[in-house]
């Protein structure tokens, strides 16, 4: 991609971003023709079974259970709450909620260990009106916040 991008003069980056977006929707419809039959309850790391990608979107539906979801190709596999996404650490001591004024929606969560942050909407707070294709942009503000604090 960067080698191509220099002879066409276009910023890698928005190139890759580009290319992201257009490949996207293949790997939404891949991972929505596998979820229909393929079941993620014996799925237990915290990257999307079906693209590979890092996830750190975490969703509590209504009876409390918790998810993770990809944000690239929206597949949703059960995940333990308080669990870091990125490096398994369970550790409640090194695992801690960053604290978000004026904020009760979302919860931004932060691993010591690999220094990685996540993001928890609950379902039991926010209901299910929003579609949960739209939960990372819904939830946009505390990106800004976790990339603030590095
Ligand atoms: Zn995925
Ligand atoms: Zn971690």
């Amino acid at each position: 991609v960067h080698e191509a991008a220099e002879k066409i003069q276009v910023d890698p980056e928005v190139l890759e971003a580009i290319l992201a977006w257009s490949i996207q929707p293949i790997f939404e419809a891949f991972s929505r023709a596998l979820s229909g039959e393929t079941d993620f309850s014996s799925w237990h790391s915290g990257r999307c079974p079906v693209c590979g990608g890092p996830s750190r979107l975490e969703f509590i539906d209504e009876e409390g259970h918790s998810h993770l979801k990809c944000q690239f190709c929206g597949a949703e596999w059960s995940y333990p709450e308080g669990k870091c996404p990125y490096c398994g650490n369970e550790e409640s001591e090194s695992i801690i909620e960053i604290p978000v004024k004026g904020e009760d929606k979302f919860r931004l969560m932060a691993c010591y260990k690999c220094g990685g942050y996540w993001k928890i909407v609950d379902e039991r707070k926010v209901g299910t009106n929003i579609p949960r294709s739209l939960y990372d942009i819904w939830s946009f503000k505390l990106d800004l916040l976790a990339s603030g604090q590095k």
